[in-house]
C-alpha cells in the first residue's frame, strides 16, 4: 500500500487520449562514477564485496536469460560470462590492493575492458553497451543501491522516470508498460516521441512525478494532462474501455472539410503501421534515419530501393520525401562537419547539403528514379530553410532532377516571417513545429527541464503558424504540419482553425486525431484557434481549448 492514500493530482503535458491506471515503477537514475578517494574497508573485505557483487550479477543475468528463453538466453549468458571473467577479477584485486573501494575497483576494471573492446573493431564495439550494463549492475551491487536503468517488475506498470533517453528505452519491454510519466521533458522529448510511436499514454514535464514512490497506484490521464495519485474507484477507467473512434478513412471535419491525415515515417519498416492506421500518404519521410549508421554516403541503388518501397505502399497517394536532414539531433557520419559549439545553430539541414551538393544530387536522382516506377504523388522538401534564396536553390536542384512538386519545411522563424515570398516559388510548405518551437522560443529541443517553453501550444509558436497558413491561403498553396504538434488531437483542431491543410504524425496518433477532427466543424476549429493564439501561455492556450471542447 502507498504510504499516503490521499488522492491528489499532478499536472504535466499529456500525450495521447486514453487514460490508464496502474502501479508505479521508478526507473532508477544512472549511478555517478564512484569516487577515487581511498576505500574505508580493508582490501580483503572490499575484494569479497566486489566478488559477491559480481557473482550475484552473473546469477541474476543467467536466471533472467533462462526465464526469457530464445535469443535472450544467449545474450544474457554472455553478459554473465563478462561478470565472471578471471582477468576482470585480477584487475579488481589489483585495484583494492591499491586502496580503492570495492565499487571504484570494479568500475576501473570494467573501464579497462571497455577500452580494449571499443578498440577491437566495430563488431566487438557493439558489446560495449552490454559491458556497461554489467558494470552498472556490479557497481550498484557493491554500493547496495537499486540497479539503474530499465526495470522489469514482471507485471504491468506505469514507468516513472526523470526523463527517458533512447538508450534507456532500447531494452525496455514496452508490452508491460501501461503508461509513461516523466518529471522532465517536453512534448518533443524522446519520451513523447516514443509514447506516440508506440501508442502508449504519457504525461511528460510532470514535476510532481519526482516524488512518486514505487507501487503507488496512479491514473495517467493524458487527455486532461494530469496524473491522479491514488485515484478513487469511480474515476478508474473501465477495463477494456476505449475513447470514441471513427472508422478509418480520409480525415475530415464534422462539416466535411478534408484535412489530409498522413504518416511520419523513417523507412519502409514503418509502412505496415502507417497503412494499417489508414494514413492517406506520407507527410514526412525522414530519409536521414535510413542512414544514421552509414560511414559512407549511401549509394543511389540503396536509396532507390528504400524510396520505391514507400512509394509502392501508397498508389495514388501523396508521399513527401524530406531530403537528408543531417546535423544537431540527427548527425550523419558521412556528412560530418568540423565540431561546432552549437550544432543546432550550425551547418545542418539544407546548409549541410549546400556544402556537399553531390550528396543531395544523388538523393534527388534516386527519388526521381524510384518515382518513375509508381503512381504515388511524390513531393520533395528541404529541411531548415531560412529564406527565399535558399528555397530557390533547392527548387532548382529538384527541377533539374524532374521533381516538379518541391517545397520547404518551415522550421526557422525567418522562413515563417517570409512565407509570402517563399510561396511565390515553392509548391507547398510543411511546418516542422519541433524545430520551429526550438528556434522561436530559444529552447534546445534535446534538453529536459524547459517543458513549458517547448510546448507547441505556446501562443508565440501558434502565431507563426498562423502567419504561414495565411500566406499559403493567399498564394493557394497547401500548408501541412509534420512536427509533433500534429499528433495532439486537440491541438490538431487549432492547427486546422489556423488554416493548416494537412497533418502528418506517427501512425498510432492517426486514429485519435481523425476522431477529434470529425467531432468539430471548421468554424469551431477557428474559434478554438482564436482562443489559443490570444492566450498568454501554452498552459492557458491548452486550458482554453481543452476545457471548452472537452
Ligand atoms: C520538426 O522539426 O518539427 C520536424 C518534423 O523535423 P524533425 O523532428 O525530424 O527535426
Ligand atoms: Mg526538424
Amino acid at each position: 500500500m502507498p504510504p499516503d492514500p490521499a488522492r491528489r493530482e499532478l499536472a504535466g503535458i499529456g500525450i495521447g487520449r486514453h487514460a490508464v491506471a496502474g502501479p508505479v515503477v521508478r526507473m532508477a537514475p544512472p549511478l555517478p562514477e564512484p569516487p577515487t578517494t581511498p576505500g574505508t574497508e580493508n582490501p580483503d573485505v572490499a575484494l569479497g564485496r566486489a566478488r559477491s557483487a559480481l557473482t550475484g550479477v552473473a546469477e541474476t543475468l543467467r536466471a533472467r536469460g533462462a526465464s526469457a528463453g530464445g535469443e535472450a538466453t544467449d545474450v544474457l549468458d554472455a553478459q554473465a560470462l563478462m561478470a565472471e571473467d578471471p582477468a576482470l577479477d585480477e584487475a579488481i584485486a589489483a585495484g583494492v590492493g591499491r586502496g580503492l573501494s570495492a565499487a571504484r575497483a570494479v568500475f576501473e576494471a570494467f573501464t579497462g575492458f571497455r577500452e580494449a573492446l571499443a578498440a577491437a573493431g566495430p563488431y566487438l564495439a557493439e558489446r560495449v553497451a552490454d559491458l556497461d550494463d554489467v558494470r552498472q549492475r556490479a557497481v550498484a551491487a557493491c554500493l547496495g543501491v537499486p540497479v539503474p536503468g530499465v526495470p522489469d517488475p514482471g507485471h504491468p506498470y506505469v514507468l516513472v522516470a526523470r526523463d527517458l533517453a533512447p538508450a534507456d528505452t532500447a531494452g525496455l519491454d514496452l508490452t508491460t508498460v501501461l503508461a509513461l510519466v516523466t518529471a522532465e521533458g517536453g512534448p518533443t522529448s524522446h519520451t513523447a516521441v516514443l509514447a506516440r510511436s508506440r501508442g502508449i499514454p504519457a504525461v511528460v514535464g510532470c514535476a510532481g512525478a519526482a516524488d512518486l514512490d514505487d507501487d503507488t497506484v496512479v491514473l495517467v490521464d493524458p487527455g486532461a494532462s494530469r496524473v491522479v495519485v491514488n485515484p478513487i474507484a469511480a474515476e478508474m477507467p473501465e477495463p477494456g474501455a476505449t475513447v470514441r473512434t471513427v472508422p478509418i478513412g480520409p480525415g475530415r471535419t464534422a462539416d466535411g472539410v478534408p484535412i489530409a491525415l498522413l504518416a511520419n515515417i523513417g523507412g519502409p519498416a514503418d509502412l505496415p503501421a502507417a497503412v494499417a492506421a489508414g494514413a492517406e500518404g506520407v507527410g514526412l519521410y525522414r530519409t536521414e534515419l535510413l542512414f544514421l549508421d552509414a560511414a559512407t554516403a549511401p549509394s543511389a541503388a540503396s536509396q532507390v530501393e528504400a524510396y520505391r518501397d514507400v512509394f509502392a505502399a501508397f498508389p495514388g497517394g501523396r508521399v513527401v520525401v524530406r531530403v537528408l536532414d543531417a546535423g544537431a539531433d540527427k548527425p550523419l557520419r558521412f556528412m560530418a562537419q568540423e565540431p561546432e559549439i552549437n550544432p543546432a545553430l550550425g551547418v545542418r539541414g539544407l546548409r549541410a547539403l549546400r556544402r556537399q551538393p553531390e550528396i543531395l544530387r544523388t538523393q534527388l536522382a534516386s527519388i526521381s528514379l524510384a518515382a518513375q516506377d509508381t503512381s504515388a504523388d511524390v513531393w520533395v522538401m528541404a529541411p531548415m530553410v531560412a529564406d527565399v534564396e535558399e528555397t530557390e536553390w533547392f527548387l532548382a536542384e529538384a527541377a533539374a532532377h524532374g521533381l516538379g512538386t518541391a517545397g520547404v519545411m518551415v522550421e526557422v522563424p525567418s522562413a515563417a516571417m517570409l512565407a509570402d515570398q517563399i510561396f511565390e516559388v515553392a509548391a507547398f510548405a510543411s511546418i516542422g513545429t519541433n524545430d520551429l518551437a526550438q528556434y522561436a522560443l530559444a529552447v534546445d529541443r534535446q534538453i529536459g527541464g524547459l517543458a513549458t517553453l517547448q510546448d507547441p501550444w505556446h501562443p508565440g509558436l501558434l502565431r507563426l503558424i498562423e502567419l504561414i497558413a495565411r500566406a499559403g491561403r493567399v498564394a493557394g498553396r497547401p500548408v501541412g504540419v509534420c512536427g509533433e504538434a500534429a499528433a495532439d488531437p486537440m491541438l490538431a483542431r487549432v492547427l486546422v482553425g489556423l488554416g493548416v491543410t494537412s497533418l502528418s504524425m506517427a501512425s498510432p496518433a492517426l486514429a485519435d486525431v481523425r476522431a477529434s477532427l470529425a467531432e468539430v466543424t471548421v468554424a469551431e476549429c477557428q474559434a478554438a484557434a482564436a482562443r489559443a493564439v490570444t492566450a498568454r501561455s501554452a498552459a492557458e492556450a491548452r486550458a482554453r481549448v481543452c476545457s471548452v471542447n472537452a
